[in-house]
């Protein structure tokens, strides 16, 4: 009887060889050359499974194999034109960056990105967009200069606002609504949705019926609201994601750099993850991304009143309502961490504290900003809560982003990618590798709707990083923001090898991204 199992068993294997060693070879009949192998890695698949040792075939821009190669060095010399041995590495998909910032004409190269292993953006952020009535042309003019990377691209509701002639007009009329939901109609063919930009100007002077009928337009189209919601205070997030969700009747939606700012705590971590995942229980399909830092980014306006935050109203404010301005600012400050808390990027303040400048100016912090004006500076604010943003970035739901841009005075545009590896999977321990890749590659595809990227497979193009991951470091650093990340020795885009060894590639291997 044993014998007998024996030999059952010994002649399975022999078939399962067979069929292994048939998978492995059928390849090159039909594939006469193939462009790229990456062997001896351990690949990661982007959806969080384990990592498996396998090598890839790549003939143009797409995966054409997985598994184990058996080619002699015959066959190696004569069909495969690169080879890259990736031992001791792990093989996983490019990120893909769910909010970024950038001007992909005047800086196609991007290395800033590439060089913590993203591979595809998404621009249009905030609600804002460039200013075309039909963004088609232009983003044919992107791919024919060259771009380093993917874009996704989205179209911005306060470019809308712009383009339709309603500005900041509070209610706008039948006609300019009209005009603005056709111009997002057209648009939406190209674009992977819109964005908005609730806390900024134009877009905060939008209300409910207005989002309500882009939403509509939007879910017509089956393309995504990604949102910067109206207030990211902790006592405001509530009734902002309620806004947000009321558009989600309507249209899958997203929520853009998820923070609480000034909240503290696991605790409240948790309750602000349950307002979301409620949400998706009651079928709104909303999602999120988190950038892994304590300190936001944006021009100082965002801490003026909406009385007082467009030049015109600053001035007007300044006669009418100094005193009241004063104290707005001060009470906002002081909400907000203090003046220690506000670090200054743009010239000639750059790397300046709001309590330096209070000092070298020796006036009240309220009155450097007043001084400045809400057009005077940018900065980083250090508002966030270490427990509490480190709960929601290691949440299953929440997709990582940078909101990064190349000049921008943070490190999040240098180092938001390699950061999450270097602290998050090696030094804290708080997510392991593959949830990590998870969560920079598949789930965001997911959410943009990206169905051939993102993930390891047979048929998927070929955006691809090669690294040690115990070699990974986020150098960038407040002080000191431009920083390349380093660790990540070969990033594929589109099956071509796009940076090597610190090496940019002559050529632009980058595409604008269609939508489904
Ligand atoms: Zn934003």
């Amino acid at each position: 009887m044993n014998k007998i199992l024996q030999l059952v068993i010994i002649f399975g294997v022999c078939l399962l060889n067979i069929a292994c060693q048939q998978t492995s070879t059928k390849f090159l009949p039909k594939f006469p050359f193939i462009d790229l192998m990456i062997t001896n890695g351990k690949v990661l698949d982007g959806l969080g499974n384990k990592a498996i040792s396998a090598d890839i075939l790549i003939v143009d821009d797409k995966i054409v194999f997985i598994g184990k190669t058996i080619l002699n060095k015959d066959q190696i010399n004569t069909r495969v034109k690169t080879t890259i041995d990736a031992k001791g590495r792990v093989v996983t998909p490019g990120f893909i960056d769910l909010h970024t910032h950038g001007s992909p004409l005047k800086t196609p190269k991007f290395e800033n990105f590439l060089a913590m292993g993203i591979t595809t953006i998404t621009l249009g952020q905030d609600g804002d967009s460039p200013e075309f009535l039909n963004l088609q042309d232009w983003l044919l003019k992107i791919e024919n200069n060259g771009i380093s990377l993917n874009i996704a691209m989205f179209i911005g509701h306060g470019t809308l606002r712009t383009l339709s002639g309603i500005n900041r007009t509070t209610v706008p009329t039948k006609n300019d609504l009209h005009r603005m939901l056709a111009i997002l109609d057209e648009n939406l063919k190209y674009t992977f949705g819109m964005s908005t930009g609730l806390e900024y100007n134009p877009g905060l002077n939008a209300q409910a019926d207005e989002m309500n009928a882009l939403a509509q337009v939007v879910g017509k189209n089956n393309r995504l609201i990604m949102s910067h919601i109206r207030n990211e205070d902790d006592d405001k997030l509530e009734a902002s994601f309620q806004e947000l969700f009321v558009q989600g009747q309507y249209t899958r939606i997203h929520v853009s750099h998820l923070k609480s700012v000034y909240g503290k705590g696991i605790q409240r971590a948790e309750e602000i993850l349950a307002l979301l995942d409620d949400a998706r229980e009651s079928g709104i399909q909303v999602s999120a991304d988190i950038y892994p830092y304590n300190a936001s980014y944006a021009g100082i306006s965002l801490l003026f009143p909406v009385w007082a935050k467009t030049t015109k109203q600053f001035d007007i404010a300044l006669v009418e309502r100094r005193a009241e301005l004063e104290m707005f600012l001060r009470n906002k400050i002081k909400k907000r961490n203090g003046p220690d808390a506000t670090l200054f990027g743009t010239p000639p303040y750059t790397g300046k504290t709001l309590a330096q400048l209070s000092e070298e100016m020796k006036i009240p912090y309220e009155q450097v900003l007043i001084k400045l004006g809400p057009k005077g500076a940018a900065g980083a604010y250090f508002i966030m809560n270490d427990e509490l943003q480190t709960r929601m970035i290691i949440d299953p739901a929440v997709s990582i982003s940078s909101d990064g841009r190349l000049e921008g005075f943070h490190p999040r545009g240098h180092g938001a990618f390699a950061k999450i590896i270097d602290e998050y999977v090696n030094k804290r321990g708080v997510l392991s590798l593959p949830e990590a890749i998870r969560k920079m590659t598949s789930q965001s595809a997911k959410i943009l709707g990206l169905n051939d990227r993102g993930i390891l497979k047979v048929g998927k193009k070929a955006d691809i990083l090669i690294f040690d991951p115990k070699r990974i470091k986020a150098m960038a650093s407040y002080p000191s923001p431009h920083h390349l990340a380093e660790g990540f020795d070969v990033v594929i885009v589109n099956g071509k090898i796009a940076r090597q060894d610190n090496l940019m590639a002559n050529t632009l291997w980058g595409k604008v991204l269609k939508p489904n």
